[in-house]
């Protein structure tokens, strides 16, 4: 594969211009130079497979598997019950949300870790919506964006049956979210980094945007924490949740965290009035009293050994620049998209994520009319990506663990797939379950 000139794309509609070819040798010159190189030995990854798939389920930190195996054999095996208190399980979530906090730009005491998004989701609008200040304002709006990812929209749609005439939900299209939002709306619900095209917002200026209209806003950073540095606290952000297992890689189903500004706990509402997010669970009281922060949003008992393997995982965060990540994610996925357009232009490929890198998350999407084929059969040759229906097929650039080459050779495979119309094989048609 031979460089072309940087100009080539400069009469792209989008304005851009494409990084320069590279060879496998350069890759490998920058892999060499590469500040987060040695980062990957942090992982278990299996032994020729280049995993690009990084953004759906994060690989096995070295770190949670050892932390688990000692909660395992030290500590539930000998302790028993008397773990909650001698192991410090109790205030694990706590301690999590601590050790997320700067990963999100947030307090310490302004994340825990709980539950699912999902659920947490659920937890922070219907908190927002019955608390006593939306009540007194008579807003009744929910803004969100049609195409956002679906539990988001589903469980919009289940509060908005739930609490009646006091929520209605206004689902409108990317370009308009922000002209729906006005003087009747309470709250804004919006996935940061699209899961699907990677589009993303400006965190800041949308919240400023909704603020300056009388409403607050919740983000969904599910596709964007541990990927792209977050300032919640900075940009006053309301309300926030997100997954732990994408690019933190916190294990399958680890649990997810909320974050509420530290001002506003006291006015939400714990619509989960779970035990343990009681002011005093061990008084075993009839009435239910809020603890004080943000541990009222702990419904019931934490999964211990889900968020140890998170714990874990968050070691491997401990003194990584945030700004380096984002740096090498942006230069892979440049290369990407310019060595796809390059190696791959006859093949009906189209790319759906944005060219300019400051307006995407750290995943890259482009559609095909047999995607689903034709990532099964890049899977078959151990190139692991991802696709979304209908048609999208997904690529994640996590950089703590993929190199400049992988994404280099995920090229080849990808080319060889369509080139040779490997795709075509029945094997490679049928849907499984999880695609
Ligand atoms: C992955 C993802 C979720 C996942 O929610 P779960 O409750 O963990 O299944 C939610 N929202 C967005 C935007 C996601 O990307």
């Amino acid at each position: 594969m031979r460089c072309r000139p940087a100009t080539a794309n400069a009469g792209h509609p989008d304005g851009a211009i494409l990084q320069p070819m590279l060879t496998r040798t350069e890759c490998e010159a920058l892999d060499a130079a590469d500040p987060l190189a040695s980062s990957r030995e942090a992982f278990v990854l299996p032994a020729g497979r280049l995993y690009l798939d990084g953004n759906s389920l994060g690989p096995m930190p070295l770190a949670a598997r050892e932390r688990v195996q000692a909660v395992l054999e030290q500590e539930w095996s000998q302790s028993l019950i008397a773990g909650w208190n001698v192991h410090g399980w109790m205030s694990l979530p706590e301690r999590l949300g601590a050790s997320l906090a700067p990963l999100v730009g947030a307090a310490p005491a302004e994340v825990m870790v709980a539950d699912t998004t999902t659920v947490n989701l659920f937890k922070l609008v219907a908190g927002w919506m019955s608390s006593p200040a939306v009540q007194a304002s008579g807003r009744r709006k929910v803004v969100t964006e049609l195409g956002n990812f679906p539990t988001d929209l589903y469980v919009l749609q289940g509060i908005e049956q739930l609490l009646g005439p006091r929520v209605e939900l206004v689902a409108v299209p990317r370009e308009q979210v922000l002209q729906a939002v006005d003087a009747d709306t309470a709250l804004l619900v919006l996935t940061h980094v699209h899961y699907k095209t990677a589009e993303m917002y400006d965190l800041a200026g949308v919240t400023a945007a909704a603020h300056a209209a009388g409403a607050a806003v919740l983000w969904d950073l599910s596709h964007s924490v541990g990927a792209v540095p977050l300032a919640l606290g900075a940009a006053r952000a309301d309300l926030a949740v997100g997954c732990t297992y994408k690019y933190l890689n916190g294990g399958p189903g680890a649990p997810a965290f909320v974050y509420v500004r530290e001002d506003l706990q006291a006015q939400l509402p714990a619509v989960i009035a779970g035990w343990l997010g009681h002011a005093a669970p061990f008084a075993f009281d009839d009435a239910y009293v809020p603890a004080a922060g943000v541990g009222r949003f702990r419904a019931g008992t934490p999964a211990i050994l889900s968020m140890t393997a998170l714990d874990g995982a968050l070691e491997v965060f401990a003194g990584v620049d945030l700004q380096q990540v984002r740096a090498k994610s942006q230069a892979m996925a440049d290369l990407f998209i310019a060595l796809v357009e390059e190696r791959c232009a006859a093949f009906g490929l189209q790319l759906i994520t944005p060219r300019n890198a400051a307006a995407r998350g750290s995943h890259v999407s482009f559609t095909h009319p047999e995607g689903y084929a034709v990532m099964q059969a890049l899977i078959a040759r151990d190139v692991v990506g991802d696709f979304r229906a209908p048609d999208a097929m997904r690529f994640g650039f996590t950089p703590l663990h993929t190199r400049f080459v992988d994404v280099w050779a995920a090229v080849e495979h990808l080319h060889a797939v369509l080139a040779n119309e490997e795709w075509r094989r029945p094997e490679f048609q049928a849907r499984q379950a999880v695609t």
